[in-house]
């Protein structure tokens, strides 16, 4: 059955007209689903009764259901969702001060292969509608107790944004509108591996979000082997196309390099980094890596991501190391979904002293 969710304002004040209902409605039904976080249609208890049946008569409110629900420790909560035809992805709730982030996903699996990554392992198997993509934030939203809000969300889980950029669009515009999450643009970010016809596309439409490019190498040669679509691209390109958003934008950008285990750490690297970073008003985002069970990657020692670090920062590069958030319940992009293919996934909410609902096939020092 089809998702409310589906319907933007005025395509649900259209279907409203059409059952003979003021449009006014349209902003209670909204209220109920963004703001007051209602579970069904039938609890949405100030519309006529009559209505709540049609509601529930043409349209469901989710259309996935939760297959895995983990809390880490660091107040890390993740969901696996599992839609109709079993297709599963993952999003997570972070929660760092008073921020409360959310990581949505944008296809379920991802094409563009990044050797390191868990999402891209058996490629991408379809695109995310703007109603799943949604559902993610209402469901995590959910989470939360009455008194808390998300403020700010990532497309930086399953999948390329920018490879499903028409669904995300809508998805982000319903993020942001103040009937809506009432997000602001400049609190939600889209990371993409860079493919320049869409980040143009994106440029000249709406260049109203924060964009983080996934660059993780400072030369062709190696991005191409750590990222293969740069083989067709070029590093050129890509940040030809980010320094266009940034023009548009007005926005820093920001560049994630996954810091791999003498893959990409030298401080060759670092000051190759360095020269490809100067004189664009931009943050280094460096994560080290988060082993992926099966693939032969490793987190750099310390030493080397302190060396790392010193290069760049001796070079003036504006950089910052993230903290990982959830490794104990595999948080790294799509990491849950693998732990959980061919194994019995644990159901429902694990209590949230409980760290680990399934068993780690990763171990990390
Ligand atoms: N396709 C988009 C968004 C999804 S990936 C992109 O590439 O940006 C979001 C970020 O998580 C990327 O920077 C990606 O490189 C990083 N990532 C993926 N797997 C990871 C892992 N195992 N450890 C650390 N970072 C990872």
């Amino acid at each position: 059955m089809r998702s409310l969710l589906e319907l933007d304002e005025s395509q649900l004040v259209a279907w409203l007209q059409e059952q003979g209902e003021p449009r006014y409605r349209a902003a209670q039904i909204r209220r109920w689903v963004f703001e007051r976080r209602a579970e069904d249609f039938e609890s949405m208890n100030d519309l006529p009764k009559s209505l709540r049946a049609r509601l529930a008569e043409h349209f469901v409110l989710w259309q996935g259901e939760i297959d895995v629900h983990s809390r880490a420790t660091d107040g890390t909560e993740k969901l696996l969702l599992k839609w109709p035809s079993g297709a599963k992805i993952e999003c997570v709730l972070i929660r760092e001060g008073d921020r409360r982030t959310i990581c949505i996903s944008s296809q379920v699996g991802c094409a563009m292969g990044c050797v390191f990554c868990a999402s891209g392992l058996d490629g991408v198997e379809r695109n995310l509608s703007h109603a799943e993509i949604v559902e993610q934030m209402l469901r995590l939203q959910r989470l939360l107790p009455a008194d808390e809000r998300l403020s700010h969300i990532v497309v930086m889980g399953m999948g390329e944004p920018l490879a499903n950029l028409d669904n995300v669009l809508v998805a982000l515009r319903e993020a942001n509108a103040k009937t809506g999450l009432d997000i602001s643009a400049r609190r939600i970010t889209i990371s993409t591996v860079g493919l320049p016809p869409a980040l143009r596309r994106l440029t000249q439409e709406e260049p109203r979000y924060h964009l983080a490019v996934s660059l993780h190498a400072p030369n062709d040669a190696l991005r191409s082997e750590i990222v293969p679509v740069n083989r067709k691209i070029g590093i050129e390109a890509v940040m030809e196309a980010a320094d266009e958003y940034f023009e548009a934008s007005g926005r820093r950008l920001t560049f994630e390099y996954v810091l791999l285990g003498q893959l990409n750490d030298s401080p060759q690297h670092a000051r190759e980094l360095a020269a490809l970073l100067r004189g664009r008003t931009a943050l280094l985002n460096v994560i080290p890596y988060n082993p992926v069970a099966g693939l032969p990657y490793k987190t750099p020692s310390p030493e080397a991501i302190d060396r790392f670090r010193g290069e760049l920062e001796q070079r003036g590069i504006n950089v910052q190391f993230r903290q990982r958030k959830g490794d104990e319940i595999n948080a790294a992009c799509g990491q849950l979904r693998r732990a959980t293919q061919g194994t019995i996934p644990s159901k429902g909410t694990v209590p949230s002293k409980s760290t680990v609902p399934l068993s780690r096939p990763t171990t990390e020092s």
